[in-house]
């Protein structure tokens, strides 16, 4: 289930603040290495749950 990119432009990375894009159902911060896992449809923006990449 992908995110609905209305809302996708509307989020932003909690640590670098930069836009994210979606892919293999992470959010990759287009800036910094982190990514942030997507459960039940709902992007988990949380640093603390994000992996490194
Ligand atoms: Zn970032």
């Amino acid at each position: 289930m992908s995110i609905d990119p209305k809302i996708l432009a509307v989020l932003a990375c909690p640590e670098c603040h930069a836009s994210l894009e979606e892919i293999n159902s992470e959010l990759l911060c287009v800036k910094c290495p982190l990514a942030y896992p997507i459960q039940d449809g709902i992007p988990v923006l949380l640093i603390d749950q994000a992996r490194k990449r």
